[in-house]
């Protein structure tokens, strides 16, 4: 597993924690962390790792979360750490192919259990 700050600016992280705690989840329903995927998704390479075509001007390469960064935080809990680890990342074109890697909630709830939170209470 990559880790992301390894100690820069004096961050804690999450000691690989894949939940979130209570107090944690609570402060994220009010403004969502900072995502460091391309920190983390390894060396950009030449090929999209969806449709396998090179990245273009308008439609560059980015790193991808299989699990939605957004969705982990709020619905599921997870760390912001484990959401941007490589496991979770692919590169792909920003337009089309981003959306195309994302995990269904089947795919989500078969990889870290089902649903148990939302901001709303
Ligand atoms: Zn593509």
């Amino acid at each position: 597993m990559t880790k992301i700050n390894d100690g820069r600016d004096g961050w804690r992280g999450f000691e690989g924690r894949k939940f979130l705690t209570d107090a944690e989840h609570t402060v994220y329903c009010r403004r969502l962390p900072v995502r460091y995927a391309a920190k983390s998704a390894g060396p950009k390479p030449e090929a999209c790792g969806v449709c396998g075509g090179p990245a273009t001007p308008g439609n560059p390469l980015q790193a991808a979360h299989r699990i939605p960064f957004n969705t982990g935080i709020i619905q599921y809990r997870l760390t912001p750490d484990w959401l941007d680890r490589s496991e979770n990342l692919v590169w792909a074109h920003r337009q089309v192919c981003n959306k195309n890697v994302e995990f269904s909630v089947e795919q989500i709830e078969a990889t870290v259990g089902a649903r148990d939170s939302s901001c709303v209470s």
